[in-house]
């Protein structure tokens, strides 16, 4: 009897041992915890997934996490990532001010921290930066209107109106400042007339980047100064923000008639924006690829869990408050109708089926 105790207990003692050595960092993988904003904008599902997968093929364990705008539950991931002995974090923050104490921990933990696509404020902890070139976005949504309007040609005045991202999210600035550089002379000149004379950040500013927010601050617009004209562009930072956009023009009679829609920007090419581009309603959009950044994002992890310095292309510009964050931005480009396939097709990101 007692040696067929003996043998139980043998069995289940291995059989603990192999349970735990089979999860965590006993396999002997390094574990990657992502930490990313949320599901209720495509782009983020895909910086998600593409991360996922690579890290994954180069060997890594990987915990994925969305906190659905929720700052409390991305703290809580994260702060649950660094119980469960991460090695490394990559975080796309909701609100790049709050995760001071958070990355404190990390570093007391000694695990290093890449911030991706946004950048992470108040903190020495943060090794590197992987992200787009946002002052060009804004560049690049701004430029469209002024050639599509033909300011530059001696044309106007024209109507526009001007919406920026999340007053949270250190990019929004950085789109928008982008963006004003095009705009600014031509609102000087009186080239550009913003009726609402909402101009400054925080007053165009988007909490969340929150489509149904803009569409209700299109709303009050259109009540409120076009009754007697018509708008003729409209600054957008994000294609989320662009559908809310769009759905409060057409519920005032835009796109039907002889009440032509806007030229309406937009970021991220997202599957619903790149739709209405192709219904002649959203005008532009920038796309990221986020296999790139994910890539990069993937290279760094590699880099520093090597002890490595990762390879970098920006040492200037991200000034997190607490020191310059070393950063590779990759290149954004502008689409439109004309070059969505090229750009959106050719290089695989969609298919045609998903554009139907
Ligand atoms: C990203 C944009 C995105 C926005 C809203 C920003 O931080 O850089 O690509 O449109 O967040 O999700």
């Amino acid at each position: 009897m007692k040696r067929i105790v003996k043998f139980v207990t043998a069995l289940i003692t291995l059989a603990l041992i192999v349970s735990v050595a089979s999860c965590g960092k006993n396999s002997g993988k390094k574990i990657v915890g992502i930490a990313m904003p949320t599901q209720s904008s495509q782009r983020w599902i895909q910086d998600g997934g593409n991360m996922k997968k690579i890290l994954e093929d180069r060997g890594y364990q990987v915990d994925l996490q969305y906190a659905e705008d929720s700052i409390d539950a991305q703290v809580a991931q994260l702060e649950n990532m660094i119980t469960k002995g991460a090695d490394c974090l990559v975080i796309a923050s909701i609100d790049g001010e709050t995760l001071t104490n958070t990355l404190q921990k990390a570093a007391d933990a000694k695990i290093p921290v890449i911030a991706y696509d946004r950048l992470i404020r108040n903190s020495e902890h943060v090794s590197y930066y992987a992200t787009f070139d946002n002052f060009l976005v804004g560049v690049q949504q701004g430029g469209y209107i002024v050639d599509k309007l033909g300011l530059a040609d001696g044309k106007g005045p024209f109507n526009i109106e001007i919406f920026a991202g999340s007053p949270d999210d250190n990019n929004a600035y950085f789109f928008f400042n982008g963006a004003m550089s095009k705009l600014q002379p031509y609102i000087d000149s009186k080239m550009l007339v913003v009726k609402s004379g909402q101009i400054e950040f925080d007053k165009v500013a988007t909490l969340r980047w929150d489509g149904a927010t803009a569409q209700q601050r299109m709303d009050n617009i259109l009540t409120a100064h076009y009754t007697s004209s018509n708008v003729d562009a409209i600054l957008s930072p994000y294609d989320g923000i662009s559908i809310g956009i769009l759905s409060s023009l057409k519920s005032v009679g835009y796109g039907s008639g002889s009440k032509k829609l806007p030229i309406v920007t937009g970021q991220d090419a997202e599957l619903p924006s790149v739709k209405s581009m192709i219904a002649g309603e959203q005008t532009q959009t920038v796309f990221k690829d986020t296999r790139t950044l994910a890539k990069r994002a993937a290279d760094m992890v590699d880099s520093v869990l090597k002890g490595e310095d990762a390879e970098v292309n920006d040492t200037k510009t991200y000034d997190n408050g607490i020191k310059v964050v070393p950063s590779y931005l990759e290149s954004p480009v502008s689409v439109d109708i004309n070059n969505y396939k090229e750009a959106l097709i050719d290089t695989g990101y969609y298919t045609e089926d998903q554009l139907k």
